[in-house]
């Protein structure tokens, strides 16, 4: 049996019309980019979530640092971001000319140390953007007393994780402001690159946008310099139809990680904890095995395709190394040499994560 990482047609196809449809429509008018549906996606994303504003942008990266720069960070400023995470968390922090600081993760939840965040709060630190990695909402009631009690911003880099919860509550809805990746591969994938910034503040909203669309407050008044990032039209219709479709999937990525976790009890890895607390949404689903590499080889031969998020801590890539050991960041740094991503997606088959478990069963025992 052949089990792909992730498979994006059979969630193609079971909507097909209504996506086809809606691209149709934007082809007729002939209008690409802004424009009513661009407003609606907002507006229903915005709505989604429970929150005021929503500005679409042209991927995840650009929504971080647009925040950034609309908050003034800038050169000089520290940003703490965990030390697990897809590079983007970072990066953007580096673009606005401020300082990445970096912050261990937790054992067993792999989203950031709230105890560790306090300990690298300087005069210096404006923010901190937590990450719900793996689809899993971080510490959120922690993070946010720190932010208060030192009068610094909280962005939540929401990426990996639409519809995850903590305690009841929507992530996104903590911090100042939360940003969106729409990659296609995400949990409500576009079909090419998209991103969009949500906040419940105004003010912080009419800056990004701002920003996001050439400086402009309206056509050709510049206030300020910006850039050109904006969410296409075509990626919004889609992205429009999708959102109507996100809790079904959501569920349905949910009742897979739950087999999962019923099939591999028993063997001598970890599984992802499962808690009333923390609405998982598992855009990835990881286990933590020894002899990773291995492993990942054996289940290739058998057809399994898996993945690694990620095979490096952000604190051994390169560009970090200069100021920072491993020895500071032993969860993340173990994270990356145990960490090993199963095929999921919403669509996936019983039979196909029968497969995977026995498959891994006669690999490890
Ligand atoms: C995907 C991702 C991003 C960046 O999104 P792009 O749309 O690819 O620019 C940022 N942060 C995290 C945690 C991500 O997973």
């Amino acid at each position: 049996m052949n089990v792909p990482f992730v498979d994006l047609k059979p969630q193609y196809l079971s909507i097909k019309e209504e996506i086809d449809n809606a691209i149709a429509d934007v082809l007729t008018n002939t209008s690409f980019i802004g424009g009513p549906i661009v407003n609606a996606f907002e507006t229903n994303f915005a709505n989604y979530l429970g929150i005021k504003n929503c500005i679409g942008c042209g991927n995840g990266t650009d929504a971080i640092e647009i925040v950034l720069e609309a908050m003034g960070i800038r050169e000089g400023d520290e940003v703490i971001v965990p030390a697990m995470s897809w590079i983007a968390t970072s990066e953007t922090v580096s673009s606005v000319g401020a300082k990445p600081i970096f912050v261990d993760i937790l054992p067993n939840k792999f989203t950031i140390d709230p105890k560790a965040v306090r300990r690298k709060i300087t005069s210096k630190t404006k923010a901190i953007i937590p990450v719900h990695l793996y689809g899993r909402s971080a510490e959120m009631e922690e993070l946010f007393e720190i932010a208060c009690e030192h009068n610094i911003k909280l962005i939540e880099d929401s990426a990996q994780a639409i519809g995850a919860q903590y305690k009841g509550k929507n992530i996104a809805t903590f911090g100042d402001v939360a940003t969106f990746s729409f990659y296609p591969g995400k949990n409500l994938g576009a079909y090419g690159d998209a991103g969009s910034i949500v906040t419940n503040d105004d003010d912080l909203a009419s800056k990004c946008r701002i920003i996001a669309n050439h400086g402009q407050t309206s056509k050709h008044n510049h206030i300020i310099e910006g850039r050109n990032s904006r969410l296409d039209t075509i990626q919004a219709a889609i992205l429009d139809v999708k959102l109507k479709h996100i809790e079904k999937w959501t569920e349905k990525r949910l009742a897979n990680a739950k087999y999962y976790n019923e099939l591999l009890k028993d063997l001598p890895i970890s599984i992802p904890t499962i808690d009333d607390s923390h609405r998982h949404v598992f855009h990835v689903y990881v286990i933590n095995v020894r002899n990773r590499d291995e492993v990942k080889k054996k289940l290739a031969d058998v057809g399994i395709s898996t993945q690694i998020h990620y095979p490096k801590a952000l604190t051994s890539l390169k560009p970090y190394t200069n100021t920072n050991v491993e020895a500071d960041y032993p969860t993340a740094t173990k994270l990356a040499e145990t960490g090993l991503s199963l095929p999921m997606y919403p669509e996936l088959e019983k039979e196909q994560m029968d497969y995977v478990a026995s498959c891994l069963k006669n690999i490890l025992t």
